[in-house]
């Protein structure tokens, strides 16, 4: 049974939170602060960490800092404050993701899963397509070996897909996946712009791309010919 650390000083939250992980077969360890999160993390076993931002004894990015130097474990932001920088702050850091409050259980066990599913593939953590590598320990991307920058979210894009060769994703699944539902911040439109991007950073030409490909009316996918 995988176990999940909820931290979280809002008792409410972090009652739902442990009533909807149990119904989904997790084991639920939980606290309210940030002292008592880091002890737990070294005492005990946790595949995965659900981490309010603001707490009252330390800021969640501290705590992230704290933990992620003693243990290599997945780490979902909480947070009430949906301004996109806190966001990008979160993912620069290291973040395996993040929600907003308040969330859709459906959601964020669904988040929870991808995260943990992305995670157990940490023990093989390169993908390679054509000339492009995936480093995902080191969250950068190469292109015959040469370091290709990336935004935070053209990373998580491009993670998205290549983590699942030949499956078509939506472009509304795509959104779904890097932002909640309710988020704005990227609309169908800019995300075409952040595929071209992409493609203009990786493929060998961007107008007849080999590694992402469109799927006429319908999305995207990383082909099976990489
Ligand atoms: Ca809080």
């Amino acid at each position: 049974m995988l176990k999940i650390l909820i931290v979280e000083d809002e008792e409410t939250i972090r009652v739902g939170l442990k009533y909807y992980l149990e119904a989904e077969n997790f084991e639920v360890i939980e606290t309210a602060t940030a002292t008592d999160a880091i002890l737990k993390v070294q005492e005990e076993s946790v595949d995965l960490i659900l981490l309010d931002i603001n707490l009252p004894d330390m800021d969640g990015y501290q705590v992230f800092d704290q933990i992620k130097k003693v243990k290599d474990i997945p780490i979902i932001f909480l947070t009430a404050n949906d301004l996109e920088i806190s966001i990008v702050r979160g993912l620069d850091m290291g973040a395996d993701d993040y929600i907003t409050k308040p969330f859709k259980a459906r959601e964020l066990i669904s988040r929870i899963k991808n995260v943990l599913r992305r995670s157990s593939k940490g023990n093989d953590s390169v993908i390679t397509m054509k000339d492009v590598k995936i480093d995902m320990k080191q969250a950068k991307v190469f292109k015959n070996g040469i370091d290709v920058m990336l935004t935070a979210l053209e990373y998580k894009i491009l993670l998205i897909l290549a983590l699942n060769p030949n499956v078509v994703f939506s472009r509304e699944k795509i959104l779904a996946d890097i932002w909640d539902v309710n988020e704005a911040y990227v609309n169908d439109n800019t995300l075409t712009v952040y595929i071209k991007r992409i493609r203009e950073k990786i493929e060998d030409n961007p107008n007849e791309p080999e590694i992402i490909e469109t799927v006429r009316g319908v999305g995207y996918k990383v082909g099976g010919s990489c």
